[in-house]
């Protein structure tokens, strides 16, 4: 990891002073920083994510998971650009993956699977971690996210390839979970955990077109009525169905004005702050229990 930071390394000033005026190369290199084990990078990683602390939290986080294939990336270029283009907000696109099935070519990979977005001025796209167990690369996407914040970021989407644990930890970051699926097949099929429709905040049937269609309006039918069957979620939300084709660049507006209302209602009752306090309860006892267990292991004696 640590080889990816240039030579000529930034100071404090120079970090904190480009993070918030929203210069990327600066955020960039912030992040490589955050996501480097060397004590040293670290060290400064968390004075400078600390100085940028007040900054943080203004905007809305949105997870985003399904499984191989279903059009995450497609959905992420179109929705992202909708953002950019009709809303008018900045976008950062961050990533989670763990087993880092993309690793290593990831950084081109994520520019080619979502062209336009990456070129895109109001938008910045950083690849997933690719080292390190998912406790690690969970907090580097905290930092990151709270880095993208700092740097003026007015939404962040999170996505998971949703192996192993991944969909939780991304779950327990993000203000509103998305779950996009595909009509017509069983959730055997689509690999779906127990679990993960529970925390969806709402559900994308994507590729809802040509012969999808009818496909695709049967299975809303068909999730609505098994949404029903949760309990109610605490914030008074009752997850909602809708359907896309991120191909052919419709259901953009949809998903966004309902993630919109659910900001609204989540800030007019305090749901959407008390959320937060209770993920950053989460994540601090995380961390807590993670900095033990290594202390524990790297003790002399103990080995
Ligand atoms: P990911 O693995 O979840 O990121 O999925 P991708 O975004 O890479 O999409 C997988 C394949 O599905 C690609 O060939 C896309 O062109 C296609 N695809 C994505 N969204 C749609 C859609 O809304 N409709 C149709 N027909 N195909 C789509």
């Amino acid at each position: 990891m640590s080889k990816i930071i240039r030579k000529n390394e930034l100071s404090f000033k120079e970090y904190t002073e480009g993070i918030l005026s929203g210069n990327r190369s600066v955020l960039s290199q912030a992040i490589t920083l955050a996501e480097s084990t060397l004590p040293k990078h670290n060290a400064l990683a968390q004075k400078v994510i600390n100085h940028c602390l007040p900054y943080t939290g203004k905007s809305i986080r949105i997870g985003i998971t399904g499984i191989p294939g279903v059009g995450k990336s497609t959905f992420i270029e179109t929705f992202g650009l909708y953002l950019t283009e009709e809303v008018k907000r900045t976008v950062a696109v961050l990533a989670i993956d763990p087993t880092s099935e993309r690793s290593r070519g990831s950084i081109l990979g994520d520019k080619v699977r979502m062209e336009k977005l990456s070129v895109d001025k109001n938008a910045y796209i950083r690849p997933s971690p690719t080292s390190g167990s998912l406790g690690g690369v969970a907090q580097s996407t905290r930092e990151t996210i709270l880095l993208c914040e700092a740097a003026g970021f007015d939404i962040l989407l999170v996505e998971t390839v949703g192996v192993g644990q991944s969909e939780t930890t991304v779950h327990s970051m993000t203000d509103f979970f998305l779950l996009l699926k595909l009509a017509g097949a069983g959730d055997e099929l689509q690999g779906i955990k127990r679990g993960i429709i529970e925390m969806a905040d709402a559900i994308i049937i994507n590729k809802s077109d040509g012969e999808n269609v009818k496909a695709a309006k049967r299975a809303k039918v068909d999730f609505n009525r098994a949404l029903h069957m949760y309990p109610a979620k605490r914030n008074g939300w009752s997850p909602k169905v809708k359907l896309a084709s991120a191909l052919n660049n419709v259901g953009s507006e949809n998903v966004w004005t309902m993630i919109s209302k659910y900001a609204e209602l989540g800030k007019s009752n305090d749901f959407f702050e008390d959320k937060r306090a209770t993920q950053n309860q989460f994540w601090l006892t995380q961390t807590i229990e993670d900095s033990l267990k290594g202390e524990f292991y790297q003790n002399e004696t103990i080995k």
